[in-house]
């Protein structure tokens, strides 16, 4: 019923946010939380769309930042897009993709690949660029089979034309989205190549910097690995998240609300804050045992 990250054309999705809203009604969802990377330009259309079709929008964005010489992601849920350190913050991101779009574009053109930035302006005029609409291009023009071969060839960390991006740090990511009024969730905590020292660090870190949940169910996260990790989670008061990532109808691998359950002994953010997740759409969406089980509020700690 929750799928609380995915992306629409505002930033590397596929859909537009009707689209997407239209397709998580389809399927049943009750609450979505839209979360484009670095964007909140697709969260009016989106919440629109999701008053027609009996969804909860919730307001989202994912952030990319910097950790220790590592790109990190951080969902921001149910945030006030107009508060404005966030606002401000989220359009010096834009910048800084922008920015590090036109470096790839001069690499890319040095390689014989011209016209890079005003095709993606054309291409994908929602979006501030990510490295996906760049794979994309080079996919489209036929220099390579698919977007893993770009970033292989070209955009990846090995690439010709890889521009290493100069994200916002750990701190101030966090805390545009507190400001906002929003939840910090770190993304899909297996995806950074961690070992579980690390990611303690990581999420000591992010708990100082005002983060409170974590992503423990998601495509691709087994069992064991979530287990463990729900155990960092719970020794810091963290809450649990779960989203499908959905970028694209045409990833087979991918589809909004599809994600494994979440691991035993979680309080997942639905629960530790129910007055965010439940509308006049969708009263019931929790029983009276999760609302009991509200215990862990890092809010409490601090
Ligand atoms: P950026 O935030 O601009 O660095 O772009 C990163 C986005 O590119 C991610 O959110 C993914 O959607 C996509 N991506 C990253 N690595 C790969 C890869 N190896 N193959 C395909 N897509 C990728
Ligand atoms: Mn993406
Ligand atoms: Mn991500
Ligand atoms: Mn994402």
């Amino acid at each position: 019923m929750f799928d609380l990250h995915c992306h629409s054309h505002c930033s590397d999705g596929a859909l537009s946010p009707t689209a997407l809203v239209e397709r998580a009604a389809a399927r049943g969802l009750k609450v979505l939380a839209l979360s484009d990377h670095d964007s909140v330009a697709g969260l009016a259309e989106a919440r629109a769309a999701a008053s027609q079709h009996g969804v909860q929008l919730i307001p989202a964005v994912e952030i990319s930042v910097a950790w220790q010489a590592l790109e990190i992601h951080v969902v921001g849920l149910d945030i006030d897009p107009d508060e404005p350190s966030f606002a401000a913050g989220l359009a010096a991101q834009q910048a800084r993709r922008w920015r590090r779009a036109e470096a790839m574009a001069d690499k890319l053109a040095r390689d014989g690949v011209a016209d890079v930035l005003p095709t993606l302006k054309a291409r994908f005029p929602h979006a501030a660029p990510t490295r996906s609409h760049v794979a994309q291009l080079l996919v489209e023009r036929g220099l390579v089979r698919d977007q893993e071969r770009a970033f292989a060839r070209y955009i990846g960390r090995k690439g010709s034309a890889y521009v290493a991006a100069e994200w916002c740090t750990l701190m101030e990511g966090v805390g545009w989205i507190r400001a906002a009024g929003g939840i910090p969730v770190l993304a899909h905590p297996g995806r950074y190549g961690l070992s579980g020292s690390a990611l303690g660090r990581l999420l000591d870190d992010f708990v100082a910097a005002g983060g409170q949940a974590m992503e423990l169910s998601y495509p691709q996260l087994y069992p064991k690995e979530a287990q463990r990790m729900a155990k960092l989670a719970r020794q810091r008061g963290l809450w649990s998240s779960q989203g499908s990532d959905f970028h694209s109808p045409s990833q087979s691998w991918t589809e909004l609300g599809k994600m494994p359950p979440q691991p035993p002994e979680v309080v997942t953010v639905w629960q530790a804050q129910p007055d965010r997740f439940v509308t006049a759409e969708a009263p019931n969406l929790l029983n009276r045992s999760s609302q009991e089980s509200v215990v862990m509020a890092p809010d409490a700690q601090t």
